[in-house]
């Protein structure tokens, strides 16, 4: 039946170092039919990281072409590297039924919002400033001139999540990873998307 509605589609966004990837990692393990859109960017690979998988990884020229071409639902610039979502992917994936989670900016959560496009935006916050820095040093093999730079970026984000429709707080990946659910399955829940369901269901109480 799900394959009949056109998939839905979420905004994941948190400051880095709150774990939104991980969690949404987890989340498109857990739930069938939700599936992550795939970015593209003019950043560098990191060791391990896989072209296709992980980014579509593309020159700065390349993306600038994309931009000028329109080819971006929405794309931002993020610690002086470009980061975006090509509009044909996030189609193709919806056009099938499945439900869509984009993992991006604060930047580019504006921009999908400004565009029109129905979605449901999710802010992740983590317990606390210390907790954040703690993490991000934890795994970090940024120079502290990086380091400086991505905590100055998270303080200037916080305060975007009222601009989302649900704000998680990720103390414990479990439960956070229970709530996003949650949300998610409220979200498919709503009448008007169940319509066609209903009426397939009412259909059989006519006989
Ligand atoms: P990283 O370089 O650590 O993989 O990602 C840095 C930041 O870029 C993260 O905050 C992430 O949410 C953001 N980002 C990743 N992909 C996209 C995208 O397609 N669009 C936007 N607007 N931001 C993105």
């Amino acid at each position: 039946m799900s394959s009949r509605r056109r998939g839905l589609l979420f905004i994941v966004s948190a400051p880095s170092g709150a774990g939104k990837t991980t969690l949404v990692e987890h989340l498109v393990q857990i739930l069938p039919h939700l599936r992550m859109s795939s970015s593209s960017t003019s950043r560098a690979a990191r060791p391990g990281e896989r072209d296709g998988i992980d980014y579509h990884f593309i020159s700065r020229s390349q993306f600038e072409d994309m931009i000028t071409a329109g080819a971006f639902l929405e794309w931002a610039d993020v610690f002086g590297n470009l980061y975006g979502t090509a509009a044909a992917d996030t189609a193709a994936l919806m056009a099938t039924g499945q439900d869509v989670v984009m993992v991006i900016d604060v930047q580019g959560a504006r921009q999908v919002k400004a565009h029109g496009i129905d979605h449901t935006s999710i802010f992740v916050l983590p317990p606390s400033f210390p907790v954040l820095e703690r993490r991000l040093r934890g795994r970090s093999k940024d120079t502290e001139e990086q380091m400086q730079r991505r905590l100055a970026t998270a303080r200037a984000e916080v305060p975007s999540y009222v601009e989302y429709d649900y704000v998680v707080v990720n103390d414990q990946l479990e439960p956070t990873v229970v709530r996003l659910q949650e949300i998610i399955a409220a979200e498919r829940s709503r009448t008007h998307r169940m319509r066609v369901t209903a009426e397939e269901i009412l259909a059989s109480f006519q006989r």
